[in-house]
């Protein structure tokens, strides 16, 4: 059977710029791996890149009338406002006929299907955690399987579980698209879930009862890395495991093999990883082996805050991780949550000063992340449910995403300052990596200034609310446009693309352009 799955396209909002993705890294592999199950099946399969070959609806109406496939699959990525041009889209596609069944699948619908059954009644069935083999049996059969959600001939919504896949090396290859193999950077995987249980993720919830860290064997990659070397020539690869580590020995074990299996390919890759999982002797072996970037989540600089993250690690572990991987070489990206909803200002202050004796607020691009990450409370994490329970949470347009206000007003001041302004300079960084401007060849120090002014910006506001100053609204605001005027006067430096629609205005609501 002809499938047609669909990356549909997506917009980051301008207040969202400095908010963490809105889906999982290892979201990015879902299609392929239904892809590669499906084509093994012998089904025809057409995968279309809406987000990352930025086609428009009409481009994508041309290829399913092209394919004419019977099955449409579409991978939901929530799109922080709404997904209402994909759902009228869909509609049109099943009131022309040309497709006959819908099926949805990610970390969205296996959250929030309900509301999305409502908003698009179009979908046949939507699927719960990890869709390959149950996308796979639902063609087979043509009736909901386990692991589905779906709408009963009463109207009623009804969803079965599937239990976790415990055999990941049965898997075939996910199929990789042009588009994506354009990156830069190939992904892989090479195990699913976590061994951790921290209140913000949904990496567990989203796989279901049972779900923990499952691991592919290391001959298993080795055999794709192969295969994708075979087909394309060396290139960089990056481990889309929410924790490359397995735990304890037995994981520093597998990753020291990998190490060595990796090390005879002369490749180079990435990996996210736990704090407790970085050890001098398998970092030094995975640098030796071609690691060159890392994501490492401390989250915090707080023992308490990471307690009530159940984080499960310490402020100790954090500074001896990042010790080892300096100690070998890698500066690594950073996970932190700056503003958790229940933090205080002195919370706020060992944050601050946590990052500053770590060295962690020298590089503008490290330092905007940090300083401003809020958390961030999606349907399945135990933060969603716990707020909820609280009466603290607030649903606005959808149940996917909650918000919450800060216990303290003066942390929700300060959140406020410093988000609008990272929002800014990131809105302004967007100009850059979309080449209407260009960096000078000063661009290094110019960054430099616009670090410092952040950082002097948060110590400075930090220091006023600890010291009782209350700052209104009107305050904050004036403050803002401020630190926004003095970045866009260095962004006014770099030279402009020929050609290139650009311009950067401060005066606008969220400090967006
Ligand atoms: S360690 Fe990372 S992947 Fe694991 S539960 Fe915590 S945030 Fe999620």
């Amino acid at each position: 059977m002809k499938v047609f799955l669909l990356e549909h396209p997506r917009q980051i909002a301008p207040d969202r710029c400095n908010d963490i993705a809105n889906t999982p890294l290892a979201s990015s592999l879902i299609t392929g791996c239904i892809a590669g199950l499906l084509n093994s099946m012998g089904h025809g399969i057409r995968i279309a890149e809406g987000f990352l070959d930025k086609l428009t609806y009409e481009d994508i109406y041309q290829q399913v009338t092209t394919f004419a496939p019977p099955v449409l699959g579409v991978h939901l990525i929530y799109n922080w406002e709404n997904n209402r041009q994909l759902f009228s889209f869909l509609k049109q596609l099943k009131s022309e006929g040309l497709v006959r069944k819908i099926v949805g699948y990610g970390y969205y619908p296996t959250f929030a299907y309900q509301e999305i059954f409502k908003l698009c009644p179009e979908f046949d069935g939507l699927i719960i955690g990890e869709p390959e083999q149950t996308f796979a049996e639902w063609l087979e059969t043509g009736v909901p399987v386990p692991g589905m959600a779906w709408v009963d001939a009463a109207g009623q919504v009804q969803m079965r579980c599937r239990e976790v896949n415990r055999n990941l090396d049965a898997l075939p290859d996910p199929i990789r698209s042009e588009a994506m193999m354009r990156m830069g950077e190939v992904n892989i995987e090479g195990s699913r879930g976590c061994y951790g249980s921290c209140t913000f993720c949904y990496i567990n919830p989203y796989y279901g009862a049972g779900s923990c860290w499952r691991a592919k064997s290391p001959e298993r990659v080795m055999q794709e890395i192969d295969r994708l070397i075979a087909r394309h020539g060396p290139m960089k690869f990056y481990f889309t495991d929410p924790n490359f580590f397995g735990p304890g020995k037995q994981g520093q074990e597998r990753a020291l093999k990998l190490a060595a299996m990796l090390k005879q390919r002369k490749i180079r890759f990435g990996i996210e990883a736990r704090v407790n999982d970085i050890h001098r002797d398998t970092i030094a072996a995975l640098v030796d082996a071609g690691l060159e970037d890392l994501l490492i989540g401390l989250e915090s600089g707080r023992d308490d805050s990471l307690q009530r993250l159940n984080k499960m690690t310490t402020v100790e572990q954090n500074e001896k991780a990042l010790s080892i991987l300096r100690v070998n070489g890698i500066e690594p990206n950073i996970g932190f949550i700056m503003f958790e909803p229940d933090s205080t200002l002195a919370d706020i202050r060992t944050n601050f000063e946590f990052l500053k004796r770590n060295a962690l607020l020298n590089n503008i691009f490290i330092t905007a992340n940090v300083l401003y990450h809020p958390q961030i409370i999606l349907q399945g994490t135990k933060a969603y449910r716990d707020l909820q329970q609280e009466g603290r949470l607030t649903l606005k347009g959808s149940t996917y995403e909650g918000m919450t206000a800060f216990r303290v007003p003066e942390v929700a001041c300060l959140a406020e300052i410093i988000g609008q302004i990272t929002n800014y300079f990131f809105v302004s960084m967007d100009e850059v990596w979309q080449g209407k401007l260009q960096e000078p060849l000063n661009a290094v120090s110019l960054y430099a200034a616009v670090n410092q002014l952040l950082v002097n910006c948060f110590e400075e506001n930090l220091s006023r609310l600890e010291g009782g100053e209350s700052i209104d609204e009107a305050a904050a605001q004036v403050l803002i446009d401020e630190v926004k005027m003095k970045i866009k006067s260095v962004f006014d430096q770099f030279p402009k693309t020929p050609g290139s629609k650009c311009g950067l205005s401060f005066n606008q609501d969220k400090g967006c352009k």
